[in-house]
């Protein structure tokens, strides 16, 4: 608006500064698939490049890494256009963060809805597309609009159905899961690389980003992952009323789903969720770095709407990282 204040010159500088560092992390972590920085830092990052844009609006701009969806796709593959958009999670990062998102929900959409809670999977995001029940083609998210075609790679991995089961499929879905690995998958890579006097990867989902992105589909066959289905893109044919209607559908034609993710009437419901497995996270069989919530019902959900970068009815709710606890329980102890 008019109101807005003109950006400083020293504004634009520390804007652009930070829009190529996050481009330069970005591409490292995406592409090379090895990030120079902790994410804690890239999030710090990000963080202060969008105070900025809150400041001075007018350095908003389409191609700021604010609004996009982080990340790129390699030319080593042929390019996938996805027929609706994969899109990012917006944050919180703490208990306040979180029901300032409940709030803003319950305001916008007039009436309290139904939440969805489940595990955020540490993994590689994929779209696959069925036609008639059959895979056609797997692809990596890339920057949300065009990811790399993995169909090949896809094929190698069990919880991946070729064909859907039943006779009442779709004519079209675009479903969206999380490929991943185990702890205990992870762990028998890892020796695979140590052995073939390979470099071990630095964590799960970097180990699943390389599986997935291999030219030789062999190589991806050899590896144990694991996929879980997260949500849904374009559809002909497919019209649940909720999320949870749409994992039971998937479910029945023989797609892999949690067991647990639950609906919640209200708040509480979600902050029960979140502190069970803030207590549990490290029984579970593969890494998670927080609970997404989700608002259920799918008529809100569409009121509710997106921004270029995220869902606006889902929240990633992120644990706080495994140092920060510590240094946390230390600080603790010696006072
Ligand atoms: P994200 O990983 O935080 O969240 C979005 C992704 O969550 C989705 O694409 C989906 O694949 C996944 N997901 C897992 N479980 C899900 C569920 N149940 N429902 C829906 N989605 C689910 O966001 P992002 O944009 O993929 O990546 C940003 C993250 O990457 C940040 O944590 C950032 O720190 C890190 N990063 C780090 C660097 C670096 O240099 N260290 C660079 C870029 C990004």
């Amino acid at each position: 608006s008019d109101l807005d204040a003109e950006p400083t010159l020293d504004a634009r500088e520390r804007h652009a500064e930070l829009s190529r560092e996050l481009d330069e992390h970005q591409y490292r972590y995406y592409i090379l698939q090895s990030p120079s920085v902790d994410d804690s830092v890239y999030d710090r990052l990000m963080r202060e490049l969008e105070a900025v844009e809150v400041e001075y609006p007018a350095l908003v701009t389409p191609d700021s890494p604010t609004q996009r969806v982080g990340g790129t796709f390699s030319t080593d593959f042929a390019a996938v256009t996805h027929a609706e958009r994969m899109l990012s999670l917006d944050n919180a990062l703490n208990e306040i963060a979180l029901d300032a998102w409940i709030e803003r929900i319950e305001r916008d959409a007039g009436q309290k809805p139904r939440y969805l809670c489940e595990l955020k999977i540490d993994g590689l995001a994929v779209n696959l597309t069925y036609r008639k029940g059959r895979l056609v083609k797997a692809a990596t998210r890339g920057d949300g609009r065009t990811g790399e075609d993995i169909t090949l790679n896809a094929r190698t991995i069990r919880d991946i159905p070729e064909q859907l089961a039943g006779d009442r499929v779709p004519d079209l879905l675009e479903v969206r899961g999380e490929v991943f690995f185990t702890l205990a998958g992870f762990e028998e890579v890892n020796a695979a690389q140590v052995a073939a006097g390979e470099r071990p990867f630095a964590n799960p989902r970097n180990a699943a980003s390389g599986s997935l992105r291999q030219k030789d589909p062999r190589i991806t066959a050899s590896r144990p992952m694991r996929m879980l289905v997260h949500g849904f893109g374009a559809r002909e044919g497919f019209n649940p009323v909720s999320q949870s209607e749409a994992y039971e559908l998937m479910h029945g034609w023989g797609l892999p789903t949690s067991e647990r993710w639950k609906v919640f009437d209200d708040i509480k419901g979600v902050r029960s969720y979140i502190a069970e497995y803030g207590e549990k996270r490290h029984k579970i069989e593969h890494e998670i770095d927080g609970v997404v919530v989700k608002v259920d019902q799918m008529s809100i959900q569409r009121r509710l709407g997106s921004t270029s970068k995220a869902p606006r009815w889902a929240i990633a709710f992120k644990y706080p990282p495994e140092e920060a606890m510590t240094k946390l329980l230390d600080v603790q102890v010696n006072v």
